[in-house]
């Protein structure tokens, strides 16, 4: 059961000195996506974060082997103990795994959304990209239903659009009709379709000014492990440093563009992005002193 963690303590005025961020997110032992992902992002924007963990999975760059939910009762202690003390001005919701973490979380959101300004984006994640289910809940939309009121921005890919609205969602077109679908029923909501698996890869936000394009590009990779984990933890980001929705959005696709350009390969599956520059090609080219590797013949 929840129990207040520090009594009487001021916290938010130093809160409001030096933001810090949350992401509410699966741990990914890999470290390519989830709350690892969100991290090194937050990290690489400048933004110290905290993390609170709605799954355990077991995979590695080949895929999503099993996948824990979190005990409700922890994750619910976990947010408002880190509430208490490390009250986040921007939050990012990942992988929710039951629609019982997916409850407490509404609860959580809610409960700082009634204190205090905040920007939220989720992440509607459904699955891997190698097909694990990540949320277990048969009717997807309905399961949001609580969530959505309480977020500014949702981030669905084509796969998680087509589920939500139950419309096909494979080409522009039908990404509009989604997003104007989403909007019909939660008009508050800023929609972010991600269409990086179009042939033509483009975005689509669907805000308060209408709907804007972004176009994309293919960038030739294996690595693109957690691609939609960092894009809206970078939306958060650049959200909290004051951007608007459009300018957000390009700032998002620039760092997972470069984030993907620069990535060295780290294992034999779907490898991470290079998140941090010192974790990319450049810095590795340029004299940045690679870790050591222990070679079995030196002896
Ligand atoms: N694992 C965790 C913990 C995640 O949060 C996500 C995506 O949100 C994934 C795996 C899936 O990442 P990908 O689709 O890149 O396989």
């Amino acid at each position: 059961m929840y129990r207040r963690y520090a009594e009487g303590v001021a916290i938010y005025p130093q809160a409001a000195q030096h933001p810090t961020a949350l992401t509410i997110a699966g741990f990914d032992p890999s470290s390519g996506a989830g709350a690892t992902a969100d991290l090194l992002t937050f990290a690489a924007h400048g933004i110290f974060a905290t993390a609170a963990l709605t799954a355990t999975t077991v995979q590695s760059t080949r895929g999503v082997f099993a996948v824990h939910a979190e005990d409700p009762g922890r994750l619910r202690e976990t947010l408002f103990c880190l509430e208490e003390d490390l009250p986040p001005a921007g939050i990012k919701i990942g992988m929710l795994a039951s629609t019982d973490v997916l409850s407490v979380v509404a609860e959580y959101v809610g409960h700082v959304r009634a204190q205090r300004a905040v920007h939220v984006v989720l992440d509607p994640v459904l699955r891997a990209s190698s097909g694990a289910t990540l949320l277990q809940a048969a009717l997807p939309l309905a399961a949001f239903q609580t969530l959505f009121p309480l977020v500014d921005a949702i981030t669905p890919n084509l796969s998680e659009a087509a589920a939500l609205t139950g419309q096909p969602c494979d080409v522009p077109a039908d990404m509009e009709r989604c997003a104007a679908a989403l909007k019909r029923q939660y008009p508050q909501l800023t929609v972010l379709l991600t269409g990086g698996h179009l042939s033509v890869p483009a975005d689509l936000l669907d805000d308060d000014t209408g709907v804007n394009w972004f176009p994309g590009e293919h960038i030739a990779t294996t690595c693109t492990h957690g691609t939609g984990c960092a894009f809206s933890t970078a939306l958060v980001a650049a959200r909290m440093q004051g951007r608007s929705w459009p300018a957000a959005t390009v700032a998002a696709k620039r760092f997972v563009a470069a984030a993907l350009r620069d990535a060295v390969p780290h294992g034999s599956g779907a490898g991470p992005m290079a998140l941090l520059p010192q974790l990319g090609r450049r810095a590795q080219a340029g004299g940045a002193s690679p870790a050591h590797v222990p070679t079995a013949s030196r002896r």
